[in-house]
């Protein structure tokens, strides 16, 4: 049962040098409960396909479907809740830096008019989720790249999506931390139930959460399927 289709879609920039075509004509479905790669070169569109599917970036034609329903027919009080569906974590982390750790993982409550006392307590249960209670007044500056991207993923979290995108999640991190932030967003898949997005340009990263894949090559998709078919070797 698909949770995201994106049917036709296309995005294209106005720049002093002429149009953009970032994306072009894209058809795709990602199921509830699937962990799905979007794999290819800098610059072939997949951080605008991700921004595409949460409404960061509207696209300049074909359509979003979140649960079956179009994204471009709701009202903007639906978008927004179809936007709180869906988290996102990113490269360079976009924690808040006047903010510790506590009020980080809060500040998308409070934007959604959860009391503060409610607010904490989930804030506190997910900080333990990735491990990191015992930091909650720590600043983004005291913390290690793996732990920045943990508050990033426990903030994503608070507003309990039924997604998390995460676009070039682990491309700042050294080989050992991406393990372990790769392992905790499998465990926030399976225990969760959170379909998951992973948007990268490393194979590595594919191979080790990844059930299906797809390619894209220059605002197109080349390929899409099991990992386990599409990267099997000769
Ligand atoms: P990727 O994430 O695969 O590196 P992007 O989606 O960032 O690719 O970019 C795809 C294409 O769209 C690139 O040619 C990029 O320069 C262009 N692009 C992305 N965002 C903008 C923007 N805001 N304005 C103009 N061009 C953009
Ligand atoms: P780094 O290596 O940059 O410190 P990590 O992502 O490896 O970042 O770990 C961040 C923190 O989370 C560390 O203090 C680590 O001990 C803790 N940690 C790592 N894995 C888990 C886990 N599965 N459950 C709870 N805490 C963890």
């Amino acid at each position: 049962e698909p949770i995201i289709q994106l049917v036709g879609l296309g995005k294209e920039f106005q720049t002093s040098n002429g149009p953009i075509k970032a994306l072009d004509d894209i058809n795709l479905s990602i199921e509830r409960g699937e962990i799905f790669g979007i794999i290819g070169l800098s610059g072939a569109g997949k951080s605008t396909l991700v921004r595409c599917i949460n409404y960061l970036e509207v696209p300049t034609s074909g359509d979003v479907l979140f649960e079956n329903q179009s994204l471009s027919a709701m009202s903007s009080r639906q978008q927004r809740l179809a936007r709180q569906s869906m988290g996102m974590i990113f490269q360079q982390f976009n924690l808040l830096a006047q903010r510790n750790v506590l009020q980080n993982v809060c500040f998308p409550l409070e934007i959604a008019n959860v009391s503060k006392k409610e607010a904490v307590e989930r804030a506190m249960e997910l900080l333990e989720l990735v491990g990191l209670k015992e930091r909650a007044k720590a600043y983004p500056s005291q913390l290690s790249g793996g732990q920045k991207q943990r508050v990033a993923i426990a903030r994503a979290l608070a507003t309990n999506p039924k997604i998390l995108l995460c676009d070039e999640a682990t491309s700042a991190l050294d080989p050992n931390t991406t393990k372990s932030i790769l392992g905790l967003l499998k465990e926030i898949n399976k225990n969760m139930g959170v379909t998951v997005v992973v948007i990268t340009h490393e194979m590595t990263v594919i191979e080790a959460i990844c059930d299906r894949v797809a390619i894209i090559d220059q605002s197109h998709i080349a390929e899409v399927g099991c990992v386990t078919d599409i990267f099997s070797g000769p």
